[in-house]
């Protein structure tokens, strides 16, 4: 496995005959990165993970700073993962200066999350533009826990022209249902047992949803939520039922793929989890 920055990384794209694929991430890996490794590995040539925390996309007042960064520990699981390249750019090559060409997000970029972390996903979208042009990948594997910008990422490659397959995998949690993330690392064990009002307000929702109809839905989540905000465990950011495609909130009526949208802070932490659902329109 080679490990470098951004010289290292084109030289090793040069040499390379057969297909490969980009995984992409923040580091402080967990069993959801790897399932995107392991993903990536069954489908390609050779694998390319990225390692970098990347400044633009965190406000001033966020965690950018406090980001977990164990780079040793990130290269023994991308060493067993089989990973042929780790890219590991120091934060002064990827922005020699504060840039002034980016990648704008749109509508779809400002609700939400976006909404919540403005100007989050213009960053999220420059950084992965300027990893699909230096690694120049024949597929991509992204994690469908940040829904948003699975989303994005999508409208990315269909928007500026990226040949690009991208690859979304389902959202591995805990044994207690806790979504994987890399924040989880600052949660007490009291925020932890909190934060698991989110994947029951998912399973209530699915429950809800199994008759076919939007109806009662979000409220079958909000109602878990509520309670677990009364009790002072959490600080409920959004939830939200959305069409899949457009991001726009479902009507009464809605048939086709929707998702239920949740954010929450515990214990000062941003979370994150959404549940796909599928309804038909009743007759
Ligand atoms: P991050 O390091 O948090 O930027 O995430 C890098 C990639 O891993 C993104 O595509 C995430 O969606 C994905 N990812 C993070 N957590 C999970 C999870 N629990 N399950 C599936 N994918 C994940």
């Amino acid at each position: 496995m080679e490990v470098g920055g951004i010289q290292a990384l084109r030289a090793w794209r040069k040499q390379q005959t057969g297909t490969v694929s980009l995984v992409p991430t923040m580091g402080a890996l967990h069993s959801g990165h790897q399932a995107l490794m392991d993903r990536a590995r069954a489908s390609r040539d050779a694998v390319v993970t990225s390692i970098f925390v990347n400044p633009l996309q965190f406000r001033t007042d966020e965690d950018f700073f406090q980001y977990p960064r164990p780079f040793q520990a990130d290269l023994d699981v991308c060493e067993a993962a089989g990973v042929d390249f780790v890219f590991a750019p120091a934060l002064g090559e990827m922005y020699p200066s504060a840039p002034e060409a980016t990648v704008s997000s749109g509508r779809m970029g400002a609700v939400y999350e976006g909404a919540a972390r403005p100007g989050h996903f213009d960053g999220v979208l420059t950084v992965v533009a300027k990893l699909f042009t230096l690694t120049k990948p024949d597929s991509a594997v992204f994690g469908l826990k940040d829904i948003q910008q699975f989303c994005l990422v999508k409208r990315l490659i269909v928007d500026l022209n990226f040949d690009i397959e991208l690859i979304g995998l389902p959202v591995v949690r805990d044994d207690d249902g806790l979504a994987m993330s890399s924040r989880n690392e600052y949660l007490a064990p009291a925020d932890r047992a909190a934060a698991l009002a989110i994947p029951r307000a998912l399973d209530a929702a699915a429950d809800a949803a199994s008759d076919g109809s939007p109806v009662g839905v979000e409220a079958a989540a909000e109602t878990v939520l509520q309670a677990a905000a009364e009790r002072g465990d959490l600080d409920l950011v959004y939830l939200a039922l959305v069409d899949a495609t457009t991001f726009r909130p479902c009507a009464q009526d809605f048939a086709g793929q929707a998702l239920l949208l949740v954010s929450a802070t515990v214990g000062g932490t941003h979370l994150i989890d959404n549940v796909a659902l599928e309804f038909h329109r009743s007759a």
